[in-house]
């Protein structure tokens, strides 16, 4: 898989992470009989299972003989599902809900969701029994799912990681043979001053090597590059365009560290916080620029359900741009002379009659889906990426209100 689909499975995944997690909020139970189990992905799934069948022995000593049935109930159906997995579970690891959630008048409802691969590694295990769900650590995993390079360095020392998240991985570390400031007897001062330059030089390059090892491949997923180290070394080695160019273009800013060892690592990212918290919404600011800068000059900008549809069919839109607010179905219909249209609703709202605009007919519903995996699934078979726009600035708060939700950056004009 090409690192671009796997970006756009990445969002899409996010996206219905984003949209069970909704739905899970919302609900109750009657007592604290709502079960949420985190599973690492180097938790034995037998161990898992042996833990639930714990914990339903012990349920059988709660007092309200409703919330025990529930209970009970909840843990069977969660080990129900971990049935379907050997021995570990997939990457990233599980998170798995279940209990019978309240429907009003007394009545409940049982609800089991699965969740697998987050986009963050789960850290630890976790079980949880409350009257509500809980889905904050997912919500955080969300949030926090940003990919930057690290690196820090000194003449004596460099290190390269991630940042995955919150996360900070270490990943390659060197150390120099640039010799101290102090020449040994002898040596002509001259001489000494320009292999110590050469020796700073191969080092610069040496650590640009391996920076570059690690993150050409994945530069369409990172988000940013931070750049850590005393002064003057960090600035010789950006001034000295050590990096592929493709890096240098994403370095967010040189930040003073004291460490260059893996510790100095965790240091800058300290150090960078604002620039990475200015970050997580640069590029949905970016792209909305430019989305309005097309639509005010030429006609390579498209916006609305009907006609962002029609431009992705085509296959001229090069980024589908969808408000991450964005809740809604659309529903197909057919009349009886076989026109078919298609309407976008609010997903919480029941499905309107329709009249077919073109004969007046009465139309039938052939399909109601959520309105961003239909654009979606079409955007990934015509390459199209898909980028989902926050509601935290001006412009994005624009294309869920004044747009619909939906627009697109076209690769050329086409008069749609
Ligand atoms: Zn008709």
């Amino acid at each position: 898989m090409s690192s671009d689909a796997q970006e756009a499975n990445a969002d899409r995944r996010k996206y219905e992470f984003r949209k069970v997690i909704e739905e899970l909020t919302e609900y109750e139970g009657s007592g604290t009989q709502l079960v949420t189990i985190y599973i690492p992905e180097d938790r034995q799934i037998s161990d898992v299972v042996a833990h639930v069948t714990q914990e339903h022995s012990e349920a059988s000593n709660i007092k309200s003989k409703q919330t025990r049935t529930a209970v009970q109930d909840a843990l069977t159906s969660i080990k129900d599902r971990l049935r379907y997995y050997d021995t570990f579970p997939p990457d990233n690891g599980i998170v798995i809900f279940s209990g019978a959630i309240d429907t009003g008048g007394g009545q409940t409802d049982m609800v089991t969701r699965t969740l697998e691969s987050p986009p963050q590694p789960v850290q630890s295990f976790r079980y949880h029994c409350d009257s509500e769900f809980l889905t904050e650590p997912l919500e955080h995993m969300l949030e926090d799912s940003g990919l930057f390079g690290l690196i820090v360095l000194d003449r004596r020392e460099a290190n390269v990681g991630w940042l995955k998240g919150k996360r900070v991985v270490p990943v390659k570390s060197a150390s120099s043979l640039v010799p101290g400031k102090q020449r040994k007897g002898g040596q002509s001062a001259q001489r000494f001053a320009r292999l110590r330059l050469e020796a700073i030089d191969n080092f610069y390059q040496e650590v640009a090597g391996m920076a570059n090892d690690l993150f050409v491949d994945k530069r369409h997923e990172i988000d940013g590059i931070l750049v850590g180290g005393p002064s003057p070394t960090k600035d010789e080695f950006l001034d000295g365009d050590y990096l592929h160019h493709e890096l240098q273009d994403k370095v967010l800013g040189k930040f003073d560290v004291a460490y260059t060892d893996e510790s100095g690592l965790k240091d800058l990212v300290d150090a960078g916080q604002e620039a990475l918290s200015d970050q997580e919404i640069v590029q949905d600011k970016n792209d909305m620029e430019e989305f309005f800068e097309k639509l005010n000059t030429g006609q390579e900008a498209t916006y609305g359900f009907e006609q962002t549809r029609r431009n992705l069919i085509m296959g001229s839109v090069d980024r589908l741009l969808i408000s991450e607010d964005l809740r809604s179905d659309v529903i197909v219909y057919e009349c009886p002379n076989g026109h078919e249209e298609y309407e976008v609703v609010d997903a919480r709202h029941s499905t309107p009659d329709h009249e077919c605009s073109e004969c007046g007919d009465e139309a039938a519903v052939e399909e109601r889906e959520d309105v961003i995996e239909h654009l979606m699934a079409i955007a990934e078979q015509r390459g199209t990426e898909t980028r989902f726009i926050s509601t935290d600035f001006e412009k994005g708060e624009q294309l869920l209100d004044a747009f619909g939700g939906i627009a697109g950056i076209l690769r050329y004009s086409t008069g749609v």
